[in-house]
């Protein structure tokens, strides 16, 4: 794949954030895109943008944590398109509570989507990537480098997703799938205003400064590099950089960082 002209892309996630500015760029880049998430009208009026400037596009309402609707969308990617080069795994939902505190079903909830989510689209979109010889991107985090606190469910669901993908890739080796796991770091977006609290309420707010951060159409450039360049790794700015290369050799003080970071944010629930 050397370019994105007349490939299918679904994305997950695509109502907002990264998802949203990945279908943009990719749509602009030719791709076919299909898009999933719960917000069905954001979804059509996405899709509608897309094509009122010439790109194609198609939707389908999909949450994540059901497999029935996963199968949905890879069926809708089918029939609009004819078969699928690229999945992007990206619907995702994080938290911010210590482990002391956070009920248990919150965690739950986050496994089902960043988890759960990927392997049921993963699961269904496989037989058509290996037709393909495509690419299963999976859009992790930082915090799948390394442990964020105040975040046990949300490290644990993208290191689940690590795992799971990393193997994937490896079945796959003699059947041309190409497997990459993206890890962008503080990106502006509604994830932390959606973000689960520790009863399982949403934040309805960032305690960071949204302005400082990546914006979700940077990342989305990244990864359609890493995508035809068939990266397994896909690293963004200088925290994704650092920490995989830190956690190598000084994995410790890795740690004391990232408290002191977090434990610098407004209201951070670690004592
Ligand atoms: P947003 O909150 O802006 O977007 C999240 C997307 O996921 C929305 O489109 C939402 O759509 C969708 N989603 C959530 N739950 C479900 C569900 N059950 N079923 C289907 N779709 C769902 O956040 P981002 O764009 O920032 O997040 C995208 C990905 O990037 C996530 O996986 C996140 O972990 C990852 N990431 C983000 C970082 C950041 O700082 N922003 C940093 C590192 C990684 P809807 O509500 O309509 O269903």
């Amino acid at each position: 794949m050397k370019t994105f002209r007349d490939k299918v892309i679904v994305i997950t996630g695509a109502s907002s954030g990264i998802g949203e500015a990945m279908a943009k760029e990719y749509a602009a880049q030719g791709a076919k895109v299909v898009l999933g998430a719960r917000s069905v009208q954001k979804l059509q009026l996405l899709a509608g943008d897309i094509r009122s400037t010439g790109g194609r596009a198609a939707y389908c309402g999909v949450d994540v944590t059901k497999p029935a609707e996963c199968k949905e969308l890879i069926d809708t990617a089918v029939r609009e398109f004819g078969g699928i080069d690229v999945l992007i795994c990206n619907a995702g939902i994080s938290m911010r509570a210590i482990f002391d505190d956070v009920e248990l079903d919150v965690l739950h909830k986050l496994m089902d989507v960043n988890f759960w989510g990927t392997v049921y689209c993963c699961k269904y979109a496989l037989p058509y990537l290996q037709a393909s010889k495509g690419s299963i991107v999976g859009i992790s985090s930082v915090a799948g480098l390394h442990g964020l606190p105040g975040r046990t469910g949300y490290s644990a669901s993208k290191y689940a997703m690590t795992g799971f993908l990393e193997t994937l890739r490896i079945e796959n080796l003699k059947k041309g799938l190409h497997v990459m796991i993206a890890c962008p770091g503080f990106t502006a977006s509604n994830v932390r205003f959606s973000a689960l609290t520790a009863d399982g309420s949403q934040q309805g707010e960032t305690p960071r400064d949204e302005a400082k951060m990546m914006t979700a159409e940077q990342v989305a450039r990244i990864v359609a590099k890493g995508i035809l360049r068939r990266k397994r790794l896909c690293l963004m700015e200088i925290e994704g950089r650092a920490t995989h290369f830190v956690k190598k050799f000084a994995p410790a003080f890795l740690d004391r960082m990232f408290y002191l970071v977090m434990s610098r944010e407004p209201d951070s629930p670690l004592k």
